[in-house]
């Protein structure tokens, strides 16, 4: 097996939503026990994932305030405790390489969209030094304070993101440019002071819905040394009616796609399995690449069209620990 690092996982924010609802319904004090290692990591595991961004998101339109970030901290503290050592949480690019060569899951803490800080840029340094933060994106679909999403008004990053976009950098937090908006994403490669990456996309070459990346926008993240992620999620491979483009085959089309437009240094698999989040009508599974465990089709694919050993161990992991290491030390 090669190991993958997956550039985006929807995990802590399953995990915050059954802790709210539980929180809801239930007397807190008889809260359920830790459940990263066998509702996730055991799946992801049987993949050969040793590592992954695992992200808490606020989705475009949700409410959204600072007692979401509260139980946000307090997962993501609560579940990779329990996990350690069988996990451990990545700090610095060194914690990663460790990780990924001694078998310990690589656990980078993300956050996807930051509208719930109602734009108060001091919730950087909170969630950094108590939630282990290293991965964030400004915005989801929607526009906040910080700029405009991919479905929002067209804009670009504000003064306000342009400060948030700072402290990150200082911080060493790597900024995720999945969801921004056209304008946006030329913003952030024009003020960052370190690479990029945008974790979760596809190629509007192969099929365009909108927010998948022109070739043209492959380019520009590449060349300011960043790195771009390709997704599982079927309403990024084909149209909701096209079932049988849903499929790993389709999959493998946008990836290389993807590595011939951005090169093989830039190019990850931000895989985004979210099968546990959705009903099958609302996400219909992709054959051949229905969860986490069947990772390893996405090696073996890539081994048999021809890439090298030590190319398919850039795009699987090694690409991002650089990346990472440029922008968080
Ligand atoms: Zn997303």
């Amino acid at each position: 097996m090669v190991p993958i690092f997956d550039l985006h996982a929807d995990v802590l924010m399953d995990l915050v939503r059954r802790d709210e609802a539980f929180s809801k319904s239930h007397n807190a004090d008889r809260r359920p026990a830790p459940e990263l290692e066998e509702r996730h990591l055991s799946r992801m595991r049987a993949g050969g994932v040793a590592g992954a961004a695992l992200a808490d998101c606020r989705m475009a339109g949700e409410p959204a305030g600072p007692e979401h970030l509260e139980s946000f901290i307090a997962v993501a503290r609560r579940e990779l405790a329990a996990a350690w050592p069988g996990a451990v949480t990545v700090l610095r690019a060194a914690d990663l390489r460790g990780a990924m060569s001694s078998g310990a899951f690589a656990a980078v803490v993300c956050c996807e969209g930051l509208s719930a800080t109602l734009g108060d840029i001091g919730w950087l340094w909170r969630l950094y030094g108590e939630a282990g933060l290293r991965v964030a994106s400004l915005t989801h679909n929607d526009d906040n304070p910080f700029g405009c999403g991919a479905l929002g008004s067209g804009g670009g990053l504000t003064e306000k993101g342009r400060e948030a976009l700072a402290a990150m950098n200082r911080l060493g937090i790597l900024v995720d440019m999945a969801h921004a908006g056209a304008a946006t994403r030329r913003d952030i490669l024009a003020a960052s002071s370190r690479p990029v990456m945008l974790s979760h996309t596809s190629c509007a070459a192969v099929y365009d819905n909108g927010r998948n990346l022109s070739d043209e926008a492959l380019r520009d993240i590449a060349d300011a040394g960043g790195l771009v992620g390709c997704m599982t999620s079927p309403a990024a491979l084909a149209p909701a009616g096209d079932r049988a483009n849903h499929s790993l085959e389709r999959y493998m089309e946008h990836l290389n796609h993807m590595i011939g437009a951005a090169g093989v240094e830039h190019v990850g698999l931000g895989l985004h399995f979210c099968e546990y989040l959705y009903t099958r009508e609302e996400y219909p599974l992709v054959s051949g690449l229905e969860d986490a465990s069947r990772a390893q089709a996405i090696i073996d694919a890539l081994l048999a069209s021809g890439y090298s050993q030590n190319e398919v161990e850039k795009i699987a992991w090694r690409n991002f620990a650089r990346v990472f290491e440029d922008a968080a030390g």
